[in-house]
């Protein structure tokens, strides 16, 4: 892919993938271990303005574009799904901030490409996660401040987020028209963070369930226009989910690179175990899936940076580079026979770490759904 890239979008390439050698990958099994909030690593990746990559030069930013946030994300997700994960938080707030925010939610854009100001974005509650437009968390106006009530559900960096742009009901008569998007300070009275859920992969992203209890902000907290933030939060799934397909591009990528050495390694029946066919036709399928996956991100990237819609190339890709990802880390797990099954090696935390990335950002079975709908708007 190399030739398609531009000089800044390779050099930004070497960086990401020095550090995700260097600093990422190696911190990676501590992180999972321990399933704490891998702050060093996330500062240094602040360090080096990578949070910062999509964002205009004007706005503090490196001034490079989706095409080179995906690049990163792939190398960064290359050594760790966990950071990676982490790497796609402050990027999209700042690109979200930036594109919706008044001059006072543009002051926290520096903060947060320093890793200062640790962002988090709440959409989700306990009983509405896909049904976005059911959500029953209010804000209601008294004055000159909302009085937000209810409970979020899956809130990543809840635990440690100094500002959560949280999405409610303005009005909650009007459905999807009715939703607001405003930014609540964690340390405001009401805001109560539960536990850290323990989960089966992505380990250190401090998600928890966050509660508003009659939390007063002020009306300037609110992002974008009131009853807008449906519509924001659909037009922001467009890049982030770029940034999950890249993230499942990079995990895929590393289990390819693992299985490979260790087909090589690994000898049964007087050779290595690369050279018995059926290993081989596992991983000529993941070069091609892998290959496949990357166009179609890299395509829906291009098409963004150009200014187009792309719904169905955003749905498209995050469907497909997300199950690929799956069937291969678990084809590269088999590889490894036994030893696929250990946290001796790598593959058995990127088979746990994946399987996140056809849940959220958009079940797989709401990707499906849009790319339908698309297809029929097309040949019906
Ligand atoms: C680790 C983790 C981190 C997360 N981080 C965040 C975060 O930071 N902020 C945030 O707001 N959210 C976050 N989420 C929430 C995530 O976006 C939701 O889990 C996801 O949108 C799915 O919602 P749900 O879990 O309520 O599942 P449901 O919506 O209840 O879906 C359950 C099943 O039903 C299927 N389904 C639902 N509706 C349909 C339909 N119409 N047609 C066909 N099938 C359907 C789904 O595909 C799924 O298989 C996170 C989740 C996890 C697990």
């Amino acid at each position: 892919m190399d030739q398609f890239y531009s000089e800044e979008q390779r050099m930004v390439r070497e960086t990401a993938r020095r550090l995700s050698d260097d600093v990422v990958a190696p911190a990676a099994a501590a992180i999972d271990r321990e399933d704490t909030f891998p702050r060093a690593v996330y500062e240094t990746l602040a360090e080096q303005g990578l949070f910062g990559v999509a964002l205009p030069e004007e706005a503090g930013g490196v001034g490079l574009d989706a095409m080179a946030a995906c690049i990163v994300m792939e190398e960064i997700a290359r050594g760790s799904g966990a950071v990676g994960n982490a790497f796609a938080i402050p990027v999209e707030a700042a690109l979200f901030l930036n594109h919706h925010g008044s001059a006072q939610h543009k002051a926290l854009i520096p903060g947060i490409l320093e890793g200062r100001t640790i962002p988090a974005t709440s959409v989700t509650e306990p009983d509405f996660g896909s049904d976005v437009a059911a959500m029953r968390t209010t804000a209601i106006r008294d004055g000159d401040h909302y009085v937000i009530k209810g409970t979020k559900a899956w809130v990543t960096f809840g635990q440690v987020a100094d500002v959560i742009m949280v999405f409610a009901k303005t009005d909650p008569e009007a459905g999807h028209r009715g939703i607001s998007c405003i930014l609540v300070e964690t340390d405001r009275p009401g805001v109560h963070r539960g536990k850290s859920e323990e989960l089966l992969g992505m380990h250190g992203l401090a998600e928890c369930m966050v509660s508003f209890d009659e939390v007063r902000v002020p009306v300037t907290n609110l992002i974008g226009t009131e009853g807008g933030a449906f519509k924001m939060a659909m037009e922001n799934f467009n890049f982030s989910r770029l940034m999950m397909s890249s993230m499942a591009l990079g995990m895929a990528q590393a289990a390819m690179e693992d299985a490979v050495a260790y087909a090589h390694d690994r000898k049964q029946f007087g050779k290595p175990i690369f050279e018995h066919q059926a290993v081989q036709f596992m991983i000529a399928d993941m070069a091609k899936d892998i290959a496949a996956a990357r166009l179609l991100i890299h395509n829906a990237a291009k098409l963004y940076d150009a200014g187009h819609p792309i719904a169905l190339e955003a749905a498209q890709a995050k469907l497909f580079t997300t199950d690929m990802a799956q069937v291969h880390i678990s084809n590269a797990l088999q590889i490894h026979g036994g030893n696929g099954y250990s946290r001796e090696f790598r593959i058995e935390r990127l088979f746990r770490d994946v399987r996140l990335s056809q849940i959220y950002e958009g079940t797989n079975q709401i990707q499906r759904m849009i790319i339908a709908r698309q297809v029929q708007k097309a040949y019906a």
